[in-house]
């Protein structure tokens, strides 16, 4: 289980609660706890972030309107984005950035991948193996270099670091950006502190970076101290995001210096990072990629929709209402994740998945329906009126039965809510 899953499962084990007592609280808490420490977070971490999620929770009463779960959803939501610190603004300016990290963390391939992300937005870049230690680290970047069609910078065989990191900063000092790549080890010995500092030395960087990938779990806190005692680091880039399935590396690399989480890796290509964004972060981790934006959005489509939420009712509600839903939803984008967090795992998910094209199919069958068969689902189970309503619609029967499919799934689930007293205030304030 990923550490979101983890999260998400504990967020919905307190959905039924309709108060916050220190009781709710504790148990939520033990739920975190496990999922965090299955994740491969950091002990003390855990415990500090679950504190102040109770000291919270407890001190504050939810506002008017807001269910328990929405309410702990946002305080764990905040914790956590304080726990892994601010989102990182790249700086468009002439830099050198150092990157440092043990082996196969993902240096070489980041050290390409930054030199991309800062070209493809305006400025020149090149990048300097300094990895002297593994054999082929010369023509891994130099590939790598050719790639992302930046410059490179190698001294094949040369032993001493320095001296390349030297002859790099002259070659490629028309360049804005310059990115120097080091040797890894399996951990971080005397030799490789004393071979990364006089590297710094005549390189100079702006910036000293951390390469650790989130696969590692709980190790990326230690590592991160080790390396920021031994040549004190200004960022971390946590690779291997997409990979993981656990993410407790990159929350304890953050907490572990006063270094910021500045870039993800996301993939092998070179254009798999982003600049870190601890909202978006978290939010995924939650399930809720983008928190702040959903509220919004839900407002908006139900005025865009034209939905009055005393209009539906889920005794009435009909083929008519079922459209008019499924296109309100349809412009909340994101929507999918909050459902299913929500525990609404059987909405018609590919017919919320941005499906213009199946709106207006949707429309156009329900166009061919008779006023009894728009108010009565259960005729359409009736073979002959499928078939003309396929003809009439220029569809065939299986977009038909789909149709009836989605549409009881919807029902299915607003019948659901409704009786679920949690989610009747969140329903009412969505319109359904
Ligand atoms: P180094 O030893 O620190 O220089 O690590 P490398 O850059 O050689 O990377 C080690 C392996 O991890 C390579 O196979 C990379 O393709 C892979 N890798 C690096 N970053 C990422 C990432 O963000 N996602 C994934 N999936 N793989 C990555
Ligand atoms: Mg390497």
């Amino acid at each position: 289980m990923d550490l979101g899953e983890g999260l998400r499962q504990a967020l919905a084990k307190i959905s039924r609660a309709t108060i916050i007592d220190a009781k709710t609280i504790r148990e939520f808490n033990k739920e975190l706890q496990k999922a965090m420490l299955t994740a491969d977070v950091e002990v003390p971490l855990v415990f500090s972030l679950s504190k102040g999620i109770e000291e919270k929770a407890l001190k504050s009463k939810p506002p008017a309107g807001l269910a328990p779960r929405d309410y702990i959803t946002n305080i764990v939501y905040d914790e956590l984005v304080k726990l892994v610190g601010a989102s990182y603004e790249p700086v468009l300016k002439r830099q050198r950035i150092l990157l440092m990290g043990l082996y196969g963390s993902g240096k070489t391939t980041t050290a390409a991948k930054l030199a991309k992300f800062y070209q493809d937005r305006g400025l020149s870049a090149g990048v300097i193996c300094c990895d002297v230690s593994r054999p082929a680290a010369y023509e891994q970047l130099e590939t790598l270099a050719k790639q992302a069609n930046v410059a490179f910078f190698g001294m094949k065989g040369e032993p001493d670091a320095a001296k390349i990191a030297k002859a790099g900063s002259e070659a490629l000092k028309d360049k804005h950006v310059v990115i120097c790549d080091t040797s890894g080890r399996n951990a971080l010995d005397p030799a490789l502190i004393s071979e990364l500092k006089s590297v710094n030395k005549v390189f100079a960087p702006e910036s000293k970076v951390l390469v650790g990938c989130a696969v590692i779990g709980q190790v990326a806190g230690r590592q991160t101290s080790e390396f920021d005692a031994a040549v004190k680091i200004s960022g971390v880039v946590v690779t291997k995001m997409d990979g993981s399935g656990k993410g407790g590396g990159a929350l304890s690399a953050a907490n572990a210096s006063s270094a910021h989480v500045l870039f993800i890796g996301t993939g092998e290509r070179m254009k798999d990072i982003e600049p870190f964004n601890s909202e978006k972060f978290i939010g995924s981790l939650l399930g809720i990629p983008d928190i702040g934006g959903l509220v919004e959005r839900v407002q908006t489509a139900i005025t865009d929709a034209g939905i009055n939420p005393e209009d539906v009712d889920i005794e009435k509600f009909n083929m008519d209402s079922f459209y008019t839903q499924l296109k309100a939803l349809n412009k909340m984008g994101p929507l999918k994740n909050v459902l299913g967090m929500m525990g609404m795992s059987d909405m018609p998910k590919d017919a919320l998945e941005k499906s213009e094209g199946k709106l207006s199919k949707y429309k156009i069958i329900i166009a061919s329906m008779t006023k009894a068969e728009r108010n009565d689902e259960k005729l359409l189970h009736e073979r002959n009126r499928v078939a003309r309503i396929a003809r009439g619609s220029g569809t065939t029967e299986q977009d038909v039965r789909e149709l009836v499919s989605d549409f009881n799934k919807m029902k299915r689930q607003f019948h659901m809510m409704k009786n679920d007293r949690n989610m009747k205030k969140f329903l009412t304030k969505m319109g359904a």
